[in-house]
């Protein structure tokens, strides 16, 4: 019977490659062919500009964040193709839960290598209702619930932003950090939930880091002992103009 189950599954739920679309055997938990794992892999290997690490162990974080740590998976260039770029867009894109569910195995498994979660919690990102609402989809909350569940702690989503007109995607830092400070609210009586906890503010892609610091700051007012943000991968705000079509894709 369960057999049976699998082969219809199988015959129904076609799984494909996120980043070349290559089919996958129907029972892999994979979201990437091997050759696009092999590069995946390589990915996460690359060092770091600035602190010469691989990009698992790099903790540059961004300027002037209140993150008490910043880990990421893989670092893109917008201008470039690359499979986390593409596993990114694919996340935002495809509401896959395979896809949520490889890049929550692989960031649990990164954060383990430097955090102690016995205590923690995992927090979303809050998203602009009104995007949420145009894709009917949340990826920063998928893969927060789906990491909490890898690393056995609770989930609650206790970070929520205001609707609001604003796209964040043609603002500079600044105007960003701003942006943010106005618009992330902390839910009214939730602060039982993150008091005197680590706090695993999770995110997909990290431009700026203005937001991450804003929702970092609120936390630690409302009791968080600690606040380490953990995303899939960090990228470059690049000017505007030259990359417009790119940077609306995958910038936020
Ligand atoms: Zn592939
Ligand atoms: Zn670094």
């Amino acid at each position: 019977m369960a057999d049976l189950f699998e082969k219809a599954k199988s015959f129904f739920f076609v799984n494909r490659c996120a980043a070349c679309g290559e089919l996958l055997k129907y029972d892999s938990d994979e979201a990437l062919c091997p050759v696009c794992r092999a590069k995946w892999e390589d990915e996460k290997n690359e060092k770091c500009e600035d602190c010469k690490q691989i990009q698992t162990l790099c903790r540059c974080g961004f300027e002037g964040c209140s993150a008490d740590t910043v880990g990421h998976l893989a670092s893109y260039s917008h201008k470039e193709e690359s499979v986390g770029k593409q596993l990114v867009f694919a996340l935002k894109n495809s509401h896959d839960s395979h896809i949520v569910g490889f890049l929550a195995r692989e960031m649990a498994e990164n954060i383990r290598t430097y955090l102690f979660t016995e205590d923690a919690v995992a927090v979303n990102v809050p998203r602009n209702p009104r995007r949420v609402s145009e894709t009917g989809y949340d990826q920063a909350k998928m893969l927060a619930k789906a990491l909490a569940k890898e690393l056995g702690v609770p989930f609650v989503s206790v970070l929520k932003q205001k609707k609001d007109k604003v796209s964040q995607k043609m603002l500079d830092r600044e105007a960003r950090e701003e942006h943010a400070r106005r618009n992330v609210v902390f839910e009214d009586g939730a602060s039982g939930v993150i008091k005197d906890k680590t706090v695993l503010l999770v995110d997909d892609i990290g431009t700026t880091g203005s937001t991450v610091s804003v929702c970092s700051s609120i936390l630690k007012e409302n009791g968080a002992r600690a606040v380490h943000c953990v995303l899939v991968a960090k990228t470059k705000l690049e000017t505007p103009d030259k990359n417009k079509k790119t940077l609306d894709k995958s910038a936020k």
